[in-house]
């Protein structure tokens, strides 16, 4: 993005602050009728391509998590965030070699797929002394372009997972398919939900079921109302992407 001017930065902050009012009131529309309140969803305001300083608004308004799925923007980025309040996370794929740079600065990675890549991140978390949080993301709509472990190879890689000291497991993440229809993408997140619950009582002491991230701008609704507590909405919050860079 552009450098703004000053009415243009004061006229996308008045924009962002409307869209978090909007969307933490659907939230927690769709919260009551899942049968839970507000609070029990996690908003995660992913944040790629949008500017620190709007970053930083979001988060003096209330945004307590950000995610970033690109390694190299989020280090770019990271010095000037104001996380004094607020988490950071990864959400996009990760690969090994950038593991590195990114444990001790994110609260957790949403996006881990394979028993390498968390070998990665326990070799190094346990160099640093840290432990760092983890959700498994699942291929639920068994895309072959798309990250994720399928569905009936989850619970090998938790086992691997759970071996590892430095690692601790906190629930799932899924991105489905594009779909044409509500009812359609809610068959996904309700396979999602199946996996998430049918795990809550096979946990072990760094592998646990708290967290079951799923749902985007467009489907956020749906992914709360089939069990989501843990929402990633980019568009909603910061209008649409411009991929300058
Ligand atoms: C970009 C992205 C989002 C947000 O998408 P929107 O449609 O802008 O809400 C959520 N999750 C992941 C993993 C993403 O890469």
């Amino acid at each position: 993005m552009e450098r703004l001017s000053n009415d243009e930065r004061e006229a996308v902050f008045r924009r962002v602050e409307e869209n978090i009012r909007v969307l933490k009131e659907k939230v927690g529309e769709a919260a009551v009728r899942s049968g839970r309140a507000p609070e029990d969803i996690t908003i995660l305001a992913v944040t790629k391509t949008v500017p620190v300083e709007i970053i930083n608004h979001a988060i003096h308004c209330g945004m307590t998590h950000i995610g970033e799925n690109r390694v190299q923007e989020f280090l770019e980025k990271y010095d000037q965030l104001d996380l004094s309040n607020c988490k950071a996370q990864i959400i996009g794929t990760l690969q090994t070699n950038k593991v590195r740079k990114v444990i001790g600065l994110v609260e957790m990675i949403q996006s881990v797929d394979s028993a390498h890549l968390a070998q990665e991140i326990n070799r190094v978390s346990v160099q640093k002394d840290v432990v760092t949080d983890c959700l498994v993301e699942v291929n639920i709509g068994r895309e072959e372009n798309k990250g994720g472990v399928l569905p009936e190879a989850l619970d090998e890689l938790l086992g691997k997972i759970g071996e590892m000291q430095a690692v601790r497991v906190r629930g799932l993440m899924a991105i489905p398919p594009i779909c044409e229809t509500a009812g359609e993408v809610r068959q996904y997140f309700s396979q999602m939900t199946q996996l998430f619950l049918d795990r809550k009582d096979k946990t072990s002491d760094n592998i646990s079921m708290d967290f079951l991230s799923m749902g985007m701008s467009a489907d956020y609704e749906e992914a709360i109302l089939e069990g989501a507590n843990y929402i990633r909405p980019g568009t909603a919050l910061f209008g649409h992407r411009t991929y300058s860079k």
